[in-house]
């Protein structure tokens, strides 16, 4: 079976994540790996997937119960039911009872403290371990920012249980880090690898454009020179639309828009047309793009800035996959910084809320209300959307006040 038909059949996932590929080939290459993954990239899928390959069980270390526990029940629920955490969690009589039955389990998750006691080490070595991870390995190095003691006699662990095929991730470790890990789990002949979000096959270029009207005339020169398929992101619905109307209109390129207002058969099509090379040009806003796996997108330009520096690696994130060349063009005009909030102009406070809301800064909640709780009011008023909040509270720092009666009516 190919790894992505495991990956679909186990986990129902269509394609690997940066890394995860390469990882797990290395480990059923039988090398010693040392993956440093940033965080949410699925570290975990690296050893949980080559569970489904390798004969024998998976050991892994982890530093935290709370993560121990997430993940053991991230994969109950992906249907996997031989999975166990030996953890100061378990009772006397469940340890017991884990332990007399181990064979059982495919994936075992350890504390480092239990691997400390021979008892625990004996019973482990009476199974036949296929991988042994050791996850947020940088707690093994006192240069890293998390060190644990008991994870620097990981390496002795290793070495007493026949020093098994070994993972080891981390999601950030200096050079010096990484060395130590790699020594002291005594890692012979280790392969490393690494991703950052850098994308060495992606052309980064900011233009900035005066206004509008010039920036949609850029669009229109810049589609017909780059080579296609592309996205162009909007933060509006309506610019989506309009770009998407004058590319088509000047014959440049087949567009079409692409946003959470349409219904979901025609974003199902729209999508599909431009998987199949039916579609040039998506003109789209934040909704495109989750699931979305074209390899060949050769150009992301943002006609507007997306709000967070995460939806602008994401989304620029879609184009080269295939690792050819590819551009990032992000178009810029002096004021867009401020355009979340003037697209929630038509979403402005009532008037009664602006009332009440001045009376509350002005009074600090109490006379306002007269003893009643303030919470009580501001739901009949009908309470801000999240939108006007931010718009409140824009206007509130503005004012220059820090005022707790709002912070605690909008955590209620
Ligand atoms: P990390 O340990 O690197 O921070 P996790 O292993 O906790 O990341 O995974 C983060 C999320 O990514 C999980 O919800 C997981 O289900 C998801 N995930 C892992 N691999 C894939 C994949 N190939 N496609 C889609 N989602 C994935
Ligand atoms: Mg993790």
């Amino acid at each position: 079976m190919e790894l992505e038909d495991l990956l679909k059949k186990q986990f129902g996932f269509t394609s690997f994540k940066t890394g995860q590929k390469e990882v797990i080939s290395a480990l059923l290459n039988k090398q010693h790996t040392l993956a440093m993954l940033p965080t949410g990239t699925g570290k975990s899928l690296c050893y949980q997937l080559p569970g489904y390959i390798f004969e024998g069980q998976i050991v892994i270390v982890s530093p935290l119960l709370s993560l121990m526990q997430d993940q053991v029940e991230q994969m109950k629920q992906y249907g996997e039911k031989r999975v166990v955490a030996l953890n100061s969690f378990l009772s006397q009589e469940e340890r017991g009872n884990v332990l007399a039955f181990l064979d059982r389990y495919k994936f075992i998750f350890i504390s480092p403290e239990m691997l400390m006691s021979p008892y625990i080490i004996q019973k482990l070595k009476n199974i036949s371990i296929s991988l042994f991870v050791v996850d947020e390995a940088h707690c093994i190095s006192q240069w890293g920012y998390d060190f644990r003691p008991d994870y620097s006699k990981l390496g002795e662990v290793r070495k007493t249980l026949g020093n098994p095929l070994t993972l080891a991730l981390t999601a950030t470790a200096t050079s010096k880090v990484r060395e130590d890990i790699i020594r002291s789990l005594g890692l012979n002949g280790v392969k490393k690898i690494e991703s950052t979000i850098d994308r060495p096959n992606i052309g980064f270029f900011v233009e900035q454009i005066a206004d509008y009207r010039q920036k949609e005339d850029r669009v229109l020169e810049l589609v017909a020179q780059l080579q296609k398929p592309g996205i162009i992101y909007f933060s509006s619905k309506k610019a989506a639309e309009q770009m998407a109307d004058l590319l088509s209109e000047q014959q440049i390129c087949r567009a079409s828009v692409y946003h959470g207002g349409l219904d979901q058969d025609t974003r199902i099509l729209i999508q599909q047309q431009f998987i199949y090379g039916q579609l040039d040009v998506i003109c789209a806003t934040s909704a495109f793009g989750m699931g979305v796996n074209k390899e060949n997108i050769r150009f992301v330009i943002h006609f507007h800035m997306p709000m967070q520096l995460e939806s602008y690696l994401q989304e620029i994130g879609r184009a080269g996959r295939d690792g050819e060349p590819s551009i990032a063009i992000l178009l810029y005009s002096p004021g867009d910084e401020l355009l979340p909030l003037q697209l929630a102009e038509g979403e402005l406070p009532s008037e009664s809320q602006i009332d009440w809301l001045f009376n509350l800064l002005e009074n600090e909640g109490e006379s306002v209300n007269g003893g009643r709780k303030l919470s009580e009011t501001w739901r009949e008023l009908g309470g801000f959307s999240e939108v006007q909040w931010r718009i409140v509270e824009e206007f509130v720092t503005r004012l220059g006040q820090q005022n707790k009666n709002l912070c605690s009516i909008r955590n209620e």
